[in-house]
């Protein structure tokens, strides 16, 4: 059985549209996409052209930093993009269902809920791990879609990869389990991506919005056998990514820009460890969740107070008190030294006032 049996058969067997572009993008005089042939007054670059549905350039850089083939890899308007394409192509409406652990990123429950497919919701336990034996009961006949973000966001714990490959192993023929990488620079752990050539039913979620610092360019990787990758370039929009945002991209994964986002990474790293030694030790806080990520998701005595003196002294950050079992919890942005001590000073002078 291939893993396409799990999805819709009308998205299988649809003819997807044909963009201009797909059909030809070779030189020459083109007059075949009703594009202005002059560039904007005004614009930097020239825009008057629609860019590459694929940027062949963008895709084989990303295959190669990733390391797995070019037809593995789907990029997408962030990973939002992606995360929407797999519901609509995995679960019928009104019938499939996802599952996901909360808490956990939001995005998950908000596609199934467009497309009309049930959410099964198995908690984290008290350490705010993934339980595969729970997940594996949980599981339905119709669960096309398992969601696991490691790094967890909101939490910041990852998922062992052993575990990924015991999901992995026991879904296969009935389930797609989709990993979200999102913050995996910020651990120093395996990818998952190191058990795709094993597993048809696994499909990756990678990002540039984070640790290489463009989430304003909004470009996010899908990363799966190249079958299921197929299916989703049958439905995702002709031309999803902006020129200047390839062009971004293609500049953030120059060979230079890579060792600056890893020489930060490796300080923002620091800077995790040195707040969450400080913030352990005081006052205010009653626990400082592991975290895996670039943020800590902190418990306070009085949440709501402290986030309000955080607002007073002009830095945000996310309550996350709404998620089951993170009452009084707030999420920190890792920022740098100098907002990181801001953020220091104002718990410090709450402990004072105590
Ligand atoms: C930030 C984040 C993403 C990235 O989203 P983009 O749409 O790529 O910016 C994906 N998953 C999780 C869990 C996140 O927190």
């Amino acid at each position: 059985m291939s893993v396409l049996d799990l999805a819709r058969a009308e998205i299988r067997t649809m003819k997807p549209y044909s963009s201009a572009r797909a059909e030809f993008s070779g030189i020459g005089v083109a007059l075949n996409a009703n594009e202005s042939p002059w560039g904007a007054a005004g614009a930097a670059a020239a825009l008057n052209r629609y860019p590459e549905p694929q940027p062949p350039e963008l895709v084989s850089r990303l295959a190669a930093l990733y390391t797995v083939d070019e037809n593995q890899v789907l990029v997408g308007r962030g990973s939002d993009e992606p995360i929407d394409l797999l519901v609509r192509a995995f679960c019928r409406a009104g019938q499939d269902s996802i599952l996901i652990c909360p808490p956990t990123f939001g995005m998950y429950a908000v596609a199934a809920r467009v497309q009309d497919a049930a959410i099964l919701e198995v908690p984290l336990n008290r350490e705010f791990h993934v339980d595969p034996g729970a997940v594996l009961a949980r599981i339905g006949a119709r669960t096309r879609l398992v969601f696991l973000c490691t790094p967890n966001n909101p939490t910041g714990a990852s998922i062992d990869i052993d575990v990924i490959e015991a999901l992995l192993i026991a879904l296969q023929g009935r389930s797609v389990v989709v990993v979200d990488e999102a913050y995996l620079e910020f651990a120093e752990r395996p990818s998952a991506l190191t058990l795709l050539a094993r597993h048809d039913n696994l499909v990756v979620l990678r990002t540039l919005s984070k640790a290489h610092a463009l989430a304003a360019a909004r470009v996010g990787v899908l990363i799966a056998q190249a079958n299921v990758v197929e299916l989703l370039r049958r439905i995702i929009a002709p031309y999803p990514l902006p020129a200047p945002s390839v062009a971004a991209a293609l500049a953030a994964l120059g060979d230079g820009a890579l060792l600056q986002m890893r020489d930060r990474v490796r300080h923002l790293r620091a800077e995790r460890e040195r707040l969450r030694i400080v913030l352990s030790d005081s006052l205010p806080v009653v626990a400082v969740l592991p975290s895996e990520a670039n943020f800590l998701c902190v418990r306070w005595r009085d949440g709501a107070s402290m986030y309000g003196r955080l607002l007073a002294a002009g830095i945000v950050v996310r309550d996350v008190s709404r998620y089951p079992g993170l009452q009084d919890c707030l999420r920190l942005s890792i920022g740098t030294p100098e907002q990181n001590d801001a953020l220091l000073r104002v718990v410090a002078d709450a402990a004072g006032g105590h």
